[in-house]
């Protein structure tokens, strides 16, 4: 089933199984083996594999041009895939910065927000403030604002300061006599106070994903909790960036993720979905005000890498969504997303070792402990989320694990992110296979 490789894979020890071919859901290894792609690789294939519309704009694109630097041209499909981004992003939002993946997203969105203040007169804006069990890439900004001290220490110094805060952790920071309410405006009474340490003067932006991915099993904002930081980022002049990498493009149900929440954030990160694994291509929307200020300032936004607005690229993302939008895609994640939610509990709404089941539309979050009474994690060297990932694969079934210590909790949790287009029994096959697994 496995092979050596030459690759410099992540990790090193481990034989890779090698995937060869993919359709719908499903993805075929070199043995034959089918595999049913419960996570969407990781958050990414939107509208699973082969998809005959996505291909076929991929291949139109290529015969017409794959590449033209953007030092020299735009592109029409650039242009469009601009437009439909645009006009179905929240009000107000008036440009798309396009990059390779969600770590150059979140980068970008770093630097335009340094730049912003550079430009308005506000230099002194040095401070990011972000949250703990945060996940937002691996480059060295991205992993400084990410809230995960173990995969940042031997990295120190990062080159940027970042105050971290906690987040939106309900099944285990809520206490019994508060509500979720409640719950939201402890939370960010301390970023309030985060912000007053600092100086609100002195911080340039507040860093969250709306919904909380790969680090502990989805992470859903209580009610009103993402309204009431908007409010005070407002308050003290400071940018809110969300980061919907994982979150956004449809997988929570409507497009953008903070839709649900009533809120607009200056800048939004967005990737994975958006190329649905078709190509590498990530984003970041701006506000209209934060363009207006590089307009007005310098005219240039200084960064940029060589590969973006990538013709090809592009022409997959407008391709995928183009059929999301055709074929009513968003709705049928919310429907599909309440019929895996009521399979996942019928399967482990009493299980012993399942502590919580939370997400929304179809990106669903597993908690595993070792007692739900105390909800005492398992004891993280026997990796649990590992095992459950090998069983599953061994079943012909790909879920996202998560584990280990992250800013001193430790947990494990699955992921399920399946692709937009899974049919009922396909879900139904998951949560059966999982069920086994676990
Ligand atoms: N932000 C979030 C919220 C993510 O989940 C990820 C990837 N898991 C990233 C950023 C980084 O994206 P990439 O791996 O494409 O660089």
């Amino acid at each position: 089933m496995s092979s050596p490789t030459r690759v410099f894979h992540r990790q090193l020890h481990k034989p890779m199984l090698f995937a060869v071919s993919g359709q719908g859901i499903t993805l075929t290894d070199q043995a034959g083996k089918t595999y049913l792609d419960a996570s969407g690789g990781a958050a990414v294939s939107c509208l699973g594999h082969g998809h005959p519309d996505v291909v076929a704009a991929m291949h139109a694109q290529i015969d017409q041009l794959a590449y033209a630097h953007t030092s020299f041209f735009t592109t029409e499909v650039a242009e469009e895939l601009a437009n439909v981004l645009i006009d179905t992003a929240p009000a107000g939002m008036s440009h798309v910065y396009f990059v390779s993946g969600g770590s150059e997203a979140v980068e970008a969105a770093l630097k335009m927000a340094r730049q912003y203040f550079v430009e308005i007169g506000q230099p002194q804006r040095r401070h990011f403030i972000a949250r703990r069990q945060s996940y937002h890439g691996n480059t060295l900004g991205a992993l400084a604002v990410g809230g995960n001290a173990w995969r940042r220490e031997q990295f120190k110094p990062l080159l940027i300061d970042v105050t971290h805060v906690s987040p939106c952790y309900e099944y285990r920071d809520r206490r019994t006599d508060e509500t979720a309410e409640q719950y939201g405006q402890r939370l960010v009474a301390e970023l309030s106070g985060a912000i007053d340490r600092l100086g609100g003067e002195n911080v340039m932006a507040f860093v969250a994903e709306t919904v909380g991915g790969a680090t502990a099993g989805v992470l859903t904002p209580v009610p009103g909790y993402f309204k009431a930081v908007r409010e005070l980022c407002d308050r003290h002049g400071i940018l809110l960036i969300l980061d919907e990498v994982m979150c956004g493009m449809g997988r929570t149900g409507t497009l953008h993720a903070c839709e649900q929440e009533g809120v607009t954030p200056d800048l939004m990160t967005i990737a994975k979905g958006l190329g649905g694994g078709y190509q590498p291509i990530g984003a970041v929307l701006a506000q209209g005000r934060v363009v207006d200020a590089f307009r007005q300032g310098s005219g240039l936004f200084q960064h940029g890498h060589t590969y973006l607005g990538h013709a090809i690229a592009c022409a997959a993302a407008l391709a995928v969504q183009r059929v999301i939008q055709r074929d009513g895609l968003l709705e049928q994640v919310r429907e599909r997303g309440q019929q895996l939610e009521t399979l996942l509990q019928q399967a482990f709404g009493d299980h012993p070792h399942v502590g919580d089941l939370r997400g929304r539309g179809l990106f669903r979050g597993i908690e595993l402990v070792a007692d739900r009474g105390s909800k005492q994690w398992f004891d993280p060297a026997r990796k649990l989320h590992a095992r459950i990932k090998s069983e599953a694969m061994a079943s012909g079934l790909m879920v996202y694990p998560m584990g280990g210590t992250v800013d001193g909790r430790c947990g494990d949790h699955v992921l399920l992110a399946p692709p937009f287009i899974s049919t009922p029994a396909e879900l139904e096959e998951i949560v059966a296979r999982l069920a086994g697994a676990i």
